[in-house]
């Protein structure tokens, strides 16, 4: 008989045990060594029967244990001293204190998911995890962040694997006291509550559950609430579960709730109100309008100040160039609920106005939460150099007549919490010879500190982890019958071991190593120099053809030819890809380029010591640099999918043969010496660049400092700056059809131009009664191709108003360019507006060139 529900009933600690409580309650134990030693050292089988978590240790532990525990004056001792290292890791100095300047306040950060730790089963893939792995580095360094986001009652979807092959996914439901949560509370005791009136009479009300991630809470916002209906409870069901209107009020209660939640949390907990406001991905865009909403009804500012308020203080980053990737709304559905009160006071048609696929190649039915995103927030990034790229001639659209190179979106290259990912041998070893376990921060390139033996023990350790893993996870989905004998010998660790696991859409290609099956098996059973793949992954529950590109998978490596080296290993999670990336030797990633917007599992597995296979997408465009893994080249002449997939798979099976497998087998004294200089490079190199801390210092010292100041800057004086935005946009869009340069005199230039001559240029302006403070007039200049297009080398530089120029009302702008670079060389001048609250020169899409 299965219970339908389960909850946890915990002994009471004696009062030398109690600080376990304050240690179990906060995640940091999930990232650091020492707590998890102490919680595994009071009943290590029992530790791994509980999945290595804490809450669940002290439910499961039993009185007589603890008892002997209580007594046990060594671990008593250790209880305090790691209840002291805890209180000082919560409250000294760190990072963000030591930063000179003006700083944000508090930035509530929005995610639909976040990906904390296994036993949190909120996420559903890198998104999330990168949400998780952002809240635990603003704690390290200190940053004044609070994560906001939905409690789903069953999470994602567990995955296992039918015997046909097929996925079958199964929705355990969360008990959230014995994941380590606790209810957000008012004076009295009550929980909070925060509600949305929706039309049709409806309420939607959620409680606020609490993860701490070690100085960052997380807020989650849970609809199971007695004050619900039953069709009200069952919006925070399931991540991503449903479409349509059940995705809207999912993001409704993200955007508009987590905005009434986090302010009331910062009220009862005497944190300053945000002043910041990031969005990981669209999903949460209501919450500038929830905002908007607010500072007209209690401010007075009207609907453009209120956005140009809103627009200060949020910074937007988009997550991906697939567009299922991104939530789009029928816009008949989206009306309903601005027409209602839940944005009172809010223009309903404007606000359509700023999510609506209205410019060419877009659908003007459809509200697009990226569009929302980027019009509501004035800082605005993609998460690698080249995702930075590929959204800003994705989103060009946004800023008709303004260069693909000059749309105002950034690019903060993602990252991973080293503490999280580096396996716990690694991190011992680092220990040992460095002193600490930053094995980020240090240099491995030394003989010297690590000798090749030693990291090649640690390897081969970690892989060992990951074979025996490996062979535990498939013997129990075989369910209750006698292990059969090849399990015991399913993967080896001396074999080269490539690792491959992801979620399962098309553009990942997850079974581009198929192409040619022959010849992958013959990789894989080579007598002298096999290779062996360890794959994971989940499709999306409404997605068929990923699930049948996972039945291919699992039915190839179930053949008893190869099975001993390739093996498929169900639900694909952050549990498994602790074991997964440090266990293997190799990363491969295939996408179809430029698709994948960042990828981080390669950088996870590069902290470890793993060599990167990868197409050039994504940050592996960024920083692969010959010497740190390899480079899968891209068919981008081919004529059609088929034909590019095969030529890639090709170059993939070559790149093993012919590189990889030599390299890897070739040894000194049983050793791979020059394999293992390749990791040490790795492990350095990308050490350094690779890490969400190194992520949050760019989010912090790119976005969050110059989005609080400008948030204080239109707030002063009772929003005085807003109002003066607002009225300038207004005059500049009123006035702007007719701004133009009249004239530009090229008289300066000399026929016969050698580098070091000076360039005079002369523009008049019809300015239509702006003033020439209203506008920056700008000379564009540098070489130029045979088309007389100016490339990415060129440069701009202000002209000066010099006065009225002739009669006709035109403002003369004068300037002048040394001439450095020899070569073709060409120039224009624009008109822009300028104003001091712009982040860019053309975010205002309003440009006028000279013809
Ligand atoms: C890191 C991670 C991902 C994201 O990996 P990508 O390289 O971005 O595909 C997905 N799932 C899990 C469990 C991860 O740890």
């Amino acid at each position: 008989m299965k219970a339908i529900r389960t909850f946890t009933v915990r002994p009471v600690l004696a009062e030398s045990l109690a600080p376990l409580d304050a240690l179990a309650a906060n995640f940091r134990w999930s990232w650091s060594r020492t707590p998890r030693d102490l919680f595994a050292s009071m009943d290590p089988a029992l530790w791994s029967q509980v999945g290595e978590n804490p809450v669940r240790m002290l439910g499961a532990i039993g009185q007589k244990r603890l008892d002997e525990l209580a007594a046990d004056a060594a671990f008593v001792e250790r209880v305090n001293a790691e209840a002291e290292s805890l209180r000082g890791y919560l409250t000294g100095d760190r990072w963000f204190q030591q930063l000179e300047g003006d700083k944000p306040a508090h930035i509530a950060y929005f995610s639909p998911e976040f990906g904390v730790d296994g036993s949190l089963p909120q996420y559903s893939g890198g998104l999330g995890i990168l949400a998780g792995d952002h809240l635990k580095s603003a704690s390290d360094l200190g940053v004044p962040l609070t994560g906001v986001g939905l409690f789903y009652r069953s999470g994602y979807f567990r995955q296992s694997i039918g015997d046909d092959g097929w996925q079958r996914e199964s929705y355990p439901l969360l008990d959230p006291y014995g994941l380590g949560l606790t209810l957000l509370r008012d004076e009295d005791g009550a929980p909070v509550e925060i509600s949305l009136d929706l039309p049709g009479d409806r309420r939607l009300s959620a409680r606020i559950w609490i993860a701490d991630i070690g100085r960052v809470p997380l807020l989650l916002l849970d609809a199971e609430t007695p004050s619900n209906t039953d069709e009200m409870r069952r919006v925070t069901d399931r991540l991503y579960g449903g479409g349509g209107e059940h995705r809207l009020l999912q993001e409704l209660l993200l955007g508009v709730g987590g905005v009434r939640a986090v302010r009331a949390f910062a009220a009862l907990t005497g944190r300053p109100t945000p002043d910041v406001y990031h969005t990981n991905e669209g999903h949460a865009g209501f919450q500038g309008l929830e905002r908007m909403a607010g500072f007209m009804t209690d401010s007075g500012l009207s609907f453009d100040e209120a956005l140009a308020q809103v627009r200060a203080s949020t910074v937007f980053t988009t997550h991906t160039p697939v567009p299922a990737g991104i939530d789009r709304f029928p816009r008949d559905l989206i009306e309903a609920y601005l027409a209602s009160n839940l944005f009172s006071g809010i223009d309903p048609v404007r606000a359509l106005a700023l999510g609506l696929e209205d410019y060419p190649g877009g659908d003007p039915g459809v509200f697009n939460m990226a569009v929302l995103g980027l019009h509501l927030g004035q800082h605005a990034n993609g998460v690698s150099r080249l995702h930075g790229k590929v959204s800003r001639g994705m989103f060009g659209q946004l800023w008709p007549g303004v260069d693909t190179d000059e749309v105002p979106i950034g690019s903060i290259t993602n990252g991973v919490h080293a503490p999280t990912w580096v396996h716990a041998k690694l991190k011992g070893l680092s220990e040992e010879r460095f002193g600490d376990s930053h094995v980020a921060t240090h240099d491995w390139t030394d003989r010297g500190v690590v000798s090749d033996a030693e990291l090649w023990g640690v390897r081969q350790a970690m892989k060992a982890d990951l074979v025996a893993e490996a062979r535990r996870r498939v013997a129990a989905s075989l369910g209750d019958t006698i292990t059969p004998a090849w399990v015991d010998d399913l993967l080896d660790t001396n074999v080269l071991t490539i690792g491959f696991a992801r979620r399962v859409p098309t553009y990942k290609r997850l079974t581009l190593m198929l192409r040619d099956p022959q010849r992958l098996t013959r990789l894989l059973t080579d007598p002298e120099r096999p290779v062996q793949i360890v794959i994971g992954g989940k499709s999306h529950p409404a997605d068929d053809s990923g699930k049948i590109l996972i039945q291919q998978l699992v039915r190839f490596s179930r053949d008893p030819k190869v099975r001993g080296r390739i093996v498929f290993l169900p639900d694909y999670d952050i549990t498994l890809a602790k074991t997964l990336y440090p266990g293997c030797d190799v990363w491969l990633n295939n996408p179809l380029r430029p698709l994948e917007a960042c990828g981080t599992s390669g950088m996870k597995a590069a902290l470890n010591g793993a060599l990167n296979l990868s197409i050039l997408d994504g940050w592996w465009d960024e920083w692969f640099d010959g010497r740190n893994g390899w480079a899968i080249p891209t068919a981008d002449t081919a004529s059609n999918d088929e034909e590019r997939d095969d030529a890639e798979a090709a170059a993939l099976y070559d790149l093993i043969e012919h590189q990889l497998v030599p390299a890897f087998y070739e040894r000194e004294g049983g050793i791979p010496t020059t394999w293992l200089g390749m990791v040490r490079h790795t492990m350095t190199d990308l050490g350094s660049k690779a890490t969400s801390d190194r992520m949050v210092r760019d989010y912090v010292q790119t976005m969050y400092v110059p989005a609080a100041a400008h948030d204080a800057a239109l707030r002063t004086d009772d929003f005085a700056e807003a109002r003066a935005l607002a009225a300038f946009i207004q005059r500049v869009r009123t006035s702007w059809p007719k701004v133009r340069v009249a004239n530009v005199d090229s008289s300066g230039i000399p026929q016969q131009a050698q580098a070091g001559d000076v360039l005079e240029i002369q523009a008049s302006v019809a300015l239509d009664g702006l003033s020439p403070d209203d506008v920056a007039v700008e000379v564009v200049y540098g070489p130029v191709d045979g088309d007389d297009d100016l490339g990415d080398n060129r440069r701009t530089a202000r002209l000066q108003p010099t006065g009225p120029a002739g009669a006709d009302g035109l403002t003369l702008f004068t300037g002048s360019r040394t001439l450095t670079a020899t070569g073709s060389f060409g120039y224009t001048v624009r008109v822009v507006p300028a104003h001091p609250q712009l982040v860019s020169d053309v975010e205002l899409g309003l440009i006028a060139f000279a013809s």
